[in-house]
């Protein structure tokens, strides 16, 4: 049997691994610190010890992400990892409900670090993050696996080129790399198989998986969103509504919205997903502004506005630690302002997707912003991402979403 490459790390490389985490950083590999490019290692500690099997990148600052800390052979290798996909694909299919579209497989979350695959109804997109997901063989058996779980639906490939950079890769285009058996896809020949609707909590949405940079839902949000509805009344302001997410579930429920968002592309979107939906709204037609939503937080403050429901869904604002007490001030901003316009009662449906704002530190900006707001606020819902983005408690950088419901009392 081959011997795989050894890669040795140090002893806060080994400590990480053995406390579960699954990435060890360049940084932390012994001299000299060169991993082979895409391939499945064998970790030692640097006294030789075995730790287990990893894949390996030679560009990422994430120099190896742990498969096993058993020993994974080449030959084995496929086995475990068609294993690993149907594994997730079968918590999905025990786990979502009320949704044909969901993650179908969450990277580290699902013990396959590296790779992402999303369902959108019959539109699957399947994200090679990493060197060793990009090689020829494994995208192979991941196609082939997912062709034949969901062979009703066409498989997209999605590239993000700041991440085929960071990993080194030559450049290559999102497209389409299989499409449905033919027998499944009666009367749907002429159709564009990037594209598709798909539902979630029963609300209607538009999809391209080859349109722009960034579209599809926020998938994570599902289940936020349906608790947001369930709280939601009245006059609501979605800020960050993208593609309309919150402020779809909202117009079930809510007498008027407004969806905020600095993207026109996005909030031409959120109107289709709208046309989609009116037949179910309680509202009347759905106000969509373009604009900052700092700004225009401030000037509606300013102008005596009043809301019973405000949902705050912002980009991650701290990309790194660094950026840490710039964010959290940025969050606290936000929080503050829509606590001020608040009715008695109203619903606060706060969220942060920073990995580095931890839960913690997201609650004691919320004290924070409610003390200068003067409002007494209820927690209602501490909520994070869908049950299909599962955590790994040992790898706290899959716990990147954190949502709040809160009620302003006073
Ligand atoms: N709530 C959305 C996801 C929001 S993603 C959903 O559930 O689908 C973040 C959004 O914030 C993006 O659409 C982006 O265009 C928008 N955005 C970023 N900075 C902004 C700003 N300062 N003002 C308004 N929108 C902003």
């Amino acid at each position: 049997m081959a011997q795989l490459p050894n890669v040795a790390v140090s002893r806060r490389g080994a400590a990480r691994l053995r406390a579960g985490h699954l990435w060890v950083y360049r940084s932390d590999l012994l001299p000299p610190a060169e991993t082979p490019a895409g391939a499945l290692v064998q970790v030692r500690d640097e006294r030789g010890r075995k730790l287990g099997s990893a894949l390996s990148s030679s560009a990422s600052q994430i120099a190896i992400r742990l498969l096993s800390s058993g020993e994974v052979t080449e030959q084995a290798l496929p086995e475990l990892l068609r294993d690993r996909i149907l594994a997730a694909i079968e918590f999905r299919r025990q786990r979502v409900r009320d949704s044909d579209s969901y993650r179908v497989v969450f990277s580290e979350g699902d013990l396959l670090p590296g790779l992402i695959v999303d369902k959108y109804n019959d539109v699957l997109t399947v994200q090679a993050l990493t060197q060793a997901f990009d090689r020829a063989d494994r995208r192979e058996l991941v196609l082939d696996l997912l062709a034949e779980q969901f062979p009703d639906a066409s498989i997209v490939e999605r590239i993000d080129p700041h991440i085929r950079e960071l990993e080194q890769l030559p450049p290559r285009e999102s497209q389409i790399l299989r499409m449905p058996r033919p027998d499944r896809s009666s009367g749907l020949e002429n159709r564009d198989r990037s594209n598709t609707r798909f539902t979630l909590n029963g609300v209607r949405f538009h999809f391209d998986a080859l349109a722009g940079q960034k579209t599809g839902a926020f998938l994570d949000q599902r289940e936020n969103y349906a608790a947001a509805a369930a709280y939601a009344r009245g006059r609501a302001l979605d800020c960050f509504t993208y593609q309309g997410g919150f402020a779809l579930h909202l117009a079930r429920v809510c007498d008027a919205v407004t969806g905020v968002d600095s993207s026109r592309p996005a909030l031409e979107v959120a109107e289709q997903n709208e046309q989609l939906n009116r037949d179910q709204h309680r509202c009347g037609e759905i106000e969509w502004i373009e604009a900052n939503v700092f700004d225009l937080l401030r000037d509606y403050a300013a102008a005596g506005q009043e809301y019973d429901t405000i949902v705050l869904d912002p980009p991650a604002f701290a990309k790194s630690k660094r950026a840490l007490p710039a964010a959290l001030g940025g969050y606290k901003e936000l929080n503050l302002r829509a606590l001020k316009m608040l009715r008695r009662g109203g619903i606060l449906v706060t969220c942060s997707c920073s990995f580095h704002v931890g839960e913690r530190e997201f609650l004691e900006m919320l004290i924070s912003a409610a003390a200068d707001a003067g409002r007494r606020v209820r927690i209602l819902e501490k909520r994070r991402a869908a049950i299909d983005h599962p955590v790994l408690l040992n790898v706290p950088e899959t716990a990147y979403l954190k949502c709040v419901v809160g009620q302003a009392l006073e």
